[in-house]
């Protein structure tokens, strides 16, 4: 078979993860629903009971929607392997799970998404991890961090980074080398905005959730290993039972066909709209990395091909009814959690609710905005 990757996204993203030629010459892999999976012979059943077996054994894991989901993924992102689970909540915290043990220490970003946090705290601490957080824009800062204060007593270090931050600590292989296993969030960017594994990451999970799925109809996450960490984390989600749908992975292949071109035009009316906030005197701060003048914006310009459709506005002081009333009274925009699909949302976020080693400084209240598809000019 050809080797797809040498294509352009845009390009890799129609054909990775399908064969038409296996599926009577539909465009589509078909969603397989099975459980059992029948043996031939005896000796292949033999085989399978020893692990020895090549081919498909039984339907919680190996059922062809759900390795071409996978296989698509980790090729567009220059993994090694991938594994589809459930939501994006599993692909976050299994692989913390998977490698973290009693007595290491995981550090892990100030700005972790939400219930990752919650996780490390509830779980990982139980479990006799050590969890600390870091500020994602010390830079250098990061790696002496870590250098001084645990090389000593390092056994291994699950590190949930944001690269952004974290390049800055110096070239790829000293990185690798000060923490020993690295995982990245990689959910905002997707895999068209920022090559992981080009950057010396372990591992990088995406919840498909969000853009890979696309229309807010699925709950998916990818987790996208190198070769050094497959193994445990195959072994967790092996022995775990986690196991995502065929109908859900067929959905994640559907997404991942347009996600290019979709991505390219959530990326253009963001920032349109960001411009526009920018100049708006009831605006305090655009946080979106893609917008030329944002904090962020040159680390943003030198790791990453391209920005999503979700950033942050903080406003000036303002009556809390007066936020009520502009959310209330939105047309286009919808309230509510999640991101990543066709349409537009609009929040109120709270950040200083979910920080521990940096602090949110702001006066006056913020917002997420996810904008959506529709027609730049209404
Ligand atoms: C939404 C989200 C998740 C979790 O995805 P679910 O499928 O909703 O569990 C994880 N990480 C990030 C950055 C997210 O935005």
């Amino acid at each position: 078979m050809t080797d797809r990757t040498r294509y352009r996204k845009a390009t890799q993203v129609l054909h990775l993860g399908r064969d038409p030629r296996k599926y009577l010459g539909a465009v589509n892999t078909p969603v397989f629903r099975a459980t059992t999976i029948l043996f031939r012979e005896l000796a292949d059943l033999e085989l399978a009971a020893r692990g020895e077996y090549a081919g498909l054994t039984y339907g919680l894991h190996g059922l062809p929607t759900v390795v071409d989901l996978q296989n698509a993924v980790a090729a567009l992102e220059g993994g090694f392997a991938a594994l589809a689970v459930p939501s994006g909540l599993t692909a976050t915290t299994l692989p913390l799970l998977a490698l973290a043990k009693p007595g290491d220490h995981a550090l892990v970003t100030d700005v972790v998404y939400g219930p990752t946090r919650r996780f490390c705290e509830n779980h990982l601490r139980r479990l006799g991890v050590d969890v600390s957080y870091y500020d994602p824009l010390a830079g250098a800062a990061i790696r002496a961090r870590l250098s001084a204060e645990y090389a000593d007593r390092l056994r291994r270090v699950a590190w949930i980074a944001d690269v952004r931050g974290a390049r800055h600590s110096g070239d790829r292989g000293r990185r690798a080398r000060a923490a020993r296993e690295s995982s990245l969030d990689n959910t905002w960017a997707t895999p068209l905005g920022f090559r992981a594994f080009d950057h010396g990451v372990d591992i990088s999970v995406h919840a498909a959730t969000k853009y890979i799925g696309g229309h807010s109809d699925v709950l998916l996450g990818v987790i996208v290993a190198s070769e050094a960490t497959r193994p445990a984390l195959h072994r967790i989600w092996t022995d775990m039972g986690i196991a995502a749908s065929s109908d859900d992975c067929f959905l994640g292949l559907r997404g991942l066909r347009t996600l290019a071109i979709r991505l390219a035009q959530h990326q253009a009316s963001a920032l349109r709209i960001a411009n526009w906030l920018q100049a708006r005197p009831e605006v305090a701060e655009v946080l979106y990395p893609a917008l030329p003048g944002a904090r962020g914006h040159e680390l943003w310009k030198r790791d990453f091909t391209a920005a999503s459709g979700l950033f942050g506005v903080v406003l000036r002081p303002v009556a809390h009814e007066r936020i009520a009333a502009m959310l209330n009274g939105m047309r286009l925009f919808g309230m509510g959690w999640s991101w990543g699909g066709f349409e537009s949302l609009i929040i109120p976020t709270y950040p200083e609710r979910s920080r521990s080693v940096t602090r949110w400084q702001a006066a006056g209240p913020s917002l997420r905005l996810h904008i959506g598809l529709e027609d730049r000019t209404i």
